[in-house]
């Protein structure tokens, strides 16, 4: 019996802010863009439940946000204070779970076959780390049970928010069947509008169409439709090897105040930095950018940007950086450049 569970965080940016400060816990509460009195763009983060009363939601035009709810609290995002937490989410669920696979800053999959003997206690396992989470993070979660990752992740989908839900492997087909198709996982807004012309309303009715029909339309992205619609999904829990940061130095042969030579050398270090950030299919949000002098004194700048998968930001990141920070008085002796606060932006799709 495979037991796998997916742990997703309940609107996790604002519930850590929540920690920070309490009292947001009654008031609308929204982490994202600089809202500038209407004027900003960008866009809702995520915000906490209060805030969702009033029809907020994630993704939504921050100046929308401003609109219906001027006096909401509005917060920048704090990556590093999230990163924290998240990593004490980690080390809560590896307690209880030797296989665990982050998929993104808040969401977990665990493999819990060996410690589970049968559903009823995989659900009971999955009340114990939502209270671990609850008291040693102080952040609330969800948590779907299923024999896949696919199931698992779509029935947490239905425990939100703050709940538990188990689809067993023989409910599996018939909880996926009543969906719209638009809430398979991994299904788009443009497959959903193609799977609806061709007829497919439910996961049900996709379930019963002909693979080779959705091969004709989707390639093979039509067999894993074929599959994601029958609850096949074969996909195992996989462990990140652990990719903290990435990044490159140069040491100038002599000690140089020249400023062409020393972007021309940011520029090439956060190129190196780039195509392995590429390489590894991963997403970043924090460009650092390391400084020493020739009196050995180092200073480290880091900036957070919207996480992104486009390497040219290191680059343009870590200039900023330096222009803003260097000390022109000094001479350089070595750079470095990092990126770190990754995603894999590609492992959602692994799961198929
Ligand atoms: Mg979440």
């Amino acid at each position: 019996m495979r037991t796998i569970m997916l742990i997703d965080m309940d609107y996790f940016f604002a519930a850590c802010e929540e920690i920070k400060r309490p009292e947001l816990k009654t008031r609308p509460t929204i982490v994202g863009a600089d809202p500038k009195e209407g004027r900003g763009r960008g866009v809702v983060m995520t915000c906490n439940y209060v805030a969702r009363k009033f029809g907020i939601h994630s993704a939504m035009p921050i100046s929308t946000a401003y609109k219906i709810k001027p006096d909401a609290e509005y917060l920048p995002v704090d990556y590093s204070y999230y990163e924290k937490k998240s990593g004490e989410v980690l080390s809560i669920i590896r307690e209880y779970s030797a296989l665990v696979e982050q998929v993104s800053i808040d969401e977990f999959f665990a493999d819990v076959s060996g410690k589970a003997g049968s559903y009823d206690e995989a659900l009971s396992y999955a009340e114990q780390i939502k209270s671990a989470v609850r008291e040693k993070a102080k952040l609330p979660c969800s948590i779907g049970i299923s024999n896949t990752k696919l199931v698992a992740k779509m029935a947490c989908e239905k425990a939100k928010p703050n709940g538990i839900k188990l689809v067993k492997p023989d409910e599996a087909k018939s909880f996926l069947a009543q969906l719209p198709v638009g809430e398979l996982y991994g299904v788009g807004k443009k497959t959903e509008e193609k799977l609806e012309k061709m007829g497919y309303k439910t996961v049900g009715e996709l379930a019963k169409a002909s693979v080779m029909d959705l091969m004709d339309h989707f390639n093979a992205f039509g067999l894993e439709l074929h599959n994601s619609a029958n609850a096949i999904d074969e996909s195992e829990v996989v462990e990140n090897y652990e990719v903290k940061s990435i990044s490159r130095e140069f040491t100038f042969e002599h000690d140089t105040r020249k400023d062409d030579e020393i972007t021309k050398e940011i520029k090439e270090l956060s190129s190196q930095v780039g195509k392995d950030v590429a390489g590894r299919s991963l997403s970043y949000r924090v460009v650092t950018l390391k400084l020493r002098y020739g009196d050995f004194i180092e200073h480290l700048h880091s900036r957070s940007i919207r996480q992104t998968s486009n390497p040219e930001e290191i680059a343009k990141t870590a200039v900023e950086l330096y222009r803003e920070n260097v000390d022109s008085s000094k001479k350089i002796r070595k750079l470095g450049v990092r990126a770190s606060g990754f995603t894999e932006y590609k492992n959602q799709k692994k799961l198929f």
